[in-house]
């Protein structure tokens, strides 16, 4: 008995979901997928969904694992759900009275928006074609279902081209004298079906499948084959790049098979889609569109023009009615925002489909706040819910006011998805990615995009088309990527042989660009402008500005930021920074009137004239401290002593040397020769980071006097500074040992120099960012106030990469999963991590109190943020733009982690 059951689980394949049973209720959605989970939970809480049958992604994995073989008994289980199905509705599948119907759909557990097919009608032939036009007593109807199977099962099951059957079509519209599909007549259908069924046997060598169980079987390994076609691979791997590690550990997608309802009816019936709350701005209205007399993806297709569903009850009151009631039902069960599919059959309506909507940063932080308000969720839910990542969106940038006045508006399109584009034309999705990959910022302008041009899509700095919907492919895509993208511009003619578009404006005047005019696009209102307009950067506040307040609430982390400038402080400061973690001094020696001070003390050959030169940069670095400090006043300055190898303050090319010779009144054969003096083979490892300090410690000394001298001003105009200086790329404890005591003594010698009395506070530490400082970081946290980790460095020494070339061949690692995403974004934490734990566990059992941070591009790397709180860290350091992220984060992971 224990025996049977057991092997009976093992194997449960099919999952029905209808008033006779909803089996799939409460499984995993790994197991059936994310519509299939869905379906059965919309019918158990009563919503009118058509039944049907969830295949389970795991007879997806099984399929490829044996070498595309549908795993035995499949077929059975499958029989038995049809048989029920057949019961449940009063119909025969293949019957010449009232034939059974059903649709055959993909469904994996991670939504890929069109990446898959889907197949309609499925259960016609020659009998049955017969009974359904008895049945409902419309023969063009039943015709037109049959013409469409045998197109669709054509194209998704045998692959044949899709141009015969559109001459076939053309011809019969011909006879019939028509130009529109729907305008043939039911005898015209009927011939066609003929003439569909011919082209079906010329090309694919064989006659269209008479029985619905075959046409069934082989629908179903189509949807399993369409798992790993091209465009379904390049999603699944852009999207990994991104960071959405969930979808690169997918097993398969499952198939749904369901009973087919008819929006082509007539004009009592319809189909269309929507969300629950408007997906762009998060207002709680619902947005959507619906087509009357129409089937299955005509509204997406963007062949006909589909009307909002404000309109929908103006046509059928009870139907819009009930959709209402349908949204609250949805949102009050699953507490989300819900994405829909519905179809009206004769004025009935059902529910197709239900997802969590996909959003924009923005509308994701309304709709979370909102739902706190109607008392759907809870603050910390809140927090939780908003993906830290996406705040990128309420970031973004817009266009200047001043700016957009003056701007050449050419039109208006769709304001499919927010923010500001600025970028040159490109007409393809091929031409986008190699322009950007050649360093160009490009729009892409198409009529309408499709899953192939994901690639292009995701290269482009915004979209632009000229003929989708607000649910169009491009709108539902960019939107999830918070990519600016204005759609449906109908006044864009496009012209992609030409390469060229042409736009009649208001005044009617016609004008043309190509791929070399740059154009602007405004995703939050849907304006086209000609040539560039100045963006600016965005601003906290709203309910933006309460969703961190809620995080902040939650969160155990500290979050600083990585900040050069004072204008950069400032800026961090108002997204919530509360201290600077790492800021680099040798951007400092850059500026037209600093770098040929560096340079000279870098040709000098004594000490004294080192110091010379130094002395000229003193000024200049004091002032920067200084301007830093008050910036950030009251909250600690993390200072990293001069870092990179000196070679990379000194020109390569010939001419710059010569100029650089002229001002600095020496021979250009001197430069270089100090310049190929310096040449490293391995920049990465040369000599650099604290090793300069211990070649040339009068850098360190100029350094470290600049800083205490801005501190002591400071001090005198009773601003807090709390300056930490750290010394970069420590090894060993020795290095440590011997430039504190240097940077000590400095510090003892300044504040004699000046004269203070009062109290400073500097606190002397390191960066961990070479493998052997974790190793021994008890040693090394014997001199050493704190530790902050930089795990760009250590990432680069414990994978052996070098962060300049790793684009060769990073891509490859990611798609053949040697690496689940780029370490270089996100910490990896299986290794690299081990080396911070150890660092963290090593460093604090030598001073329990240690300070410790992360200040690598990780710092703003949601989950990577996690880990730093897991392991303990005390704060972690990010780019200004990302700290409302880290913050988000830092609350997440102090939520879940609890
Ligand atoms: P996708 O995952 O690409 O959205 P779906 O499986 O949702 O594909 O199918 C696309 C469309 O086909 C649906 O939005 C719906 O309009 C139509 N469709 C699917 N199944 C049925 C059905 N059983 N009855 C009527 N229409 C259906
Ligand atoms: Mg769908
Ligand atoms: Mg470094």
């Amino acid at each position: 008995m224990a025996k049977k059951s057991q092997a009976a689980k093992a194997v449960k394949m099919v999952y029905y979901f209808g008033k006779k049973k909803t089996e799939g209720k409460g499984h995993p959605k790994a197991l059936l997928g994310g519509k299939g989970l869905n379906l059965a939970e919309m019918t158990s809480i009563g919503l009118p969904v058509p039944p049907g049958f969830t295949i389970t992604t795991e007879v997806c994995g099984d399929y490829y694992k044996s070498g595309k073989q549908l795993p035995k008994g499949l077929m059975d289980e499958v029989h038995e759900a049809v048989e029920t199905l057949e019961q449940e509705l009063g119909k025969k599948f293949g019957d010449n009275d009232n034939p059974l119907l059903v649709s055959v759909r993909s469904g994996a557990a991670v939504s890929m928006p069109g990446m898959m097919n889907t197949i309609l009608n499925l259960g016609l032939n020659d009998v049955a074609v017969e009974g359904l036009a008895k049945a409902t007593k419309n023969e063009r109807f039943a015709f037109d279902a049959y013409r469409r199977l045998i197109n669709m099962y054509g194209d998704v099951v045998m692959g044949l081209p899709h141009h015969s059957f559109e001459e076939a079509f053309d011809k019969i519209k011909k006879k019939y004298k028509v130009t529109e599909d729907t305008d043939v007549p039911a005898e015209g259908l009927r011939e066609l079906c003929e003439a569909y069924k011919a082209v079906y046997k010329k090309d694919a060598g064989e006659d269209f499948p008479q029985d619905p169980i075959k046409q069934l079987q082989l629908a179903i390994e189509a949807v399993f084959g369409s798992w790993n076609a091209d465009r379904a691979i390049s999603y699944r791997r852009i999207e990994a790049a991104k960071g959405n590690s969930e979808i690169a550990n997918l097993i398969g997608t499952a198939v749904n098979v369901q009973a087919m309802v008819y929006g082509n009816m007539g004009d009592d019936s319809g189909t269309g889609v929507g969300f629950t709350r408007d997906p762009n701005t998060g207002q709680n209205k619902f947005y959507g569109e619906f087509l009357i007399n129409a089937q299955g993806e005509d509204v997406v297709a963007g062949i006909r023009t589909p009307q909002p569903v404000s309109e929908m009850g103006k046509w059928d009151k009870a139907a819009h009615k009930e959709l209402m009631e349908i949204k609250k039902t949805l949102e009050t069960h699953y507490k989300e925002m819900q994405d829909i599919e519905f179809t009206i059959e004769k004025g009935k309506l059902f529910m197709l489909q239900t997802r969590t909507g996909k959003r924009n940063g923005i509308a994701a932080v309304k709709i979370a706040c909102d739902m706190v308000k109607e008392g759907l969720i809870t603050e910390k839910e809140a927090v939780l819910r908003v993906p830290a990542s996406d705040l990128t969106h309420c970031l973004l940038p817009s266009f200047k006011p001043t700016a957009r006045n003056a701007a050449d508006v050419l039109c208006r399109g769709l304001n499919a998805s927010p923010g500001a584009a600025v970028g040159k034309l490109a007409f393809t999705a091929p031409e986008a990615r190699e322009r950007h990959e050649a360093g160009e910022e490009v729009i892409l302008v198409r009529r309408e995009t499709s899953p192939e041009d994901v690639e292009g899509m995701s290269a482009a700095c915004g979209i632009l088309t000229s003929t989708g919907g607000a649910t169009s492919h491009a709108a539902v895509v960019a939107r999830g990527w918070g990519k600016c993208c204005v759609a449906g511009a109908s006044d864009v003619h496009i012209n992609e042989k030409a390469k060229k578009i042409t736009v009649t404006d208001a005044e009617g005047n016609t004008r043309t660009f190509t791929a070399k005019d740059t154009i602007s696009l405004d995703g939050t209102t849907g304006e086209v402008m000609a040539g560039e307009v100045e963006t600016q950067e965005p601003k906290l506040s709203g309910d933006f500005a309460k969703l961190m307040q809620w995080a902040d609430k939650y969160r155990t982390l500290k979050i600083r930021t990585n900040a050069d400038s004072p204008a950069d402080s400032k800026r961090a400061r108002d997204f919530g920074a509360e201290g600077i973690g790492l800021c680099r001094t040798e951007h400092m020696f850059f500026e037209a009137d600093r770098i040929i001070h560096m340079r000279s003390m870098i040709l000098a050959d004594t000490e004294a004239d080192r110091r010379a030169a130094l002395k000229k940069l003193l000024p200049f670095q004091r002032k920067d401290f200084e301007g830093i400090f008050k910036a950030m006043a009251g909250c600690p300055v993390t200072v990293r002593l001069l870092d990179p190898p000196l070679h990379e303050f000194l020109p390569h090319e010939a001419a710059a040397q010569k100029q650089m010779a002229e001002e600095l009144d020496v021979k250009p054969a001197e430069i270089k020769k100090r310049s190929s003096a310096l040449h490293e083979s391995n920049p990465m490892l040369g000599h650099r980071g604290c090793r300069l300090s211990i070649t040339y410690p009068e850098i360190l000394e100029m350094q470290v006097q600049a800083i205490v001298e801005a501190a002591i001003s400071c001090a005198k105009k009773k601003i807090d500074a709390q300056p930490e200086i750290m010394i970069p790329l420590v090894g060993t404890a020795a290095e440590l040992q011997i430039l504190r005591e240097k940077v000590e003594a400095t510090i003892e010698k300044t504040v004699a120099a000046k004269k203070f009395e009062g109290k400073l506070n500097i606190l002397i530490g390191t960066m961990i960012e070479i493998p052997r400082a974790c190793l021994t970081a008890d040693e090394v946290a014997e001199y050493a106030d704190f530790f902050s980790f930089g795990t760009n460095d250590l990432t680069q020494m414990t994978f052996g990469y070098s962060r300049d070339d790793v684009g060769g061949f990073l891509p490859d690692y990611i798609e053949h999963k040697i690496v689940p995403v780029d370490p270089f974004q996100s910490l990896d934490q299986s290794g690299v991590g081990q080396l911070v734990e150890m660092g963290v566990t090593k460093g604090r059992s030598k001073k329990t109190k240690l300070k410790i941070g992360i200040c690598g591009e990780h710092g703003g790397d949601p989950a990577s943020v996690g880990f730093c709180n897991k392991v303990g860290l005390d704060y972690v350091s990010c780019s200004p733009f990302r700290v409302p992220i880290a913050r988000l984060a830092a609350a997440q992971a102090a939520l879940s982690q609890k």
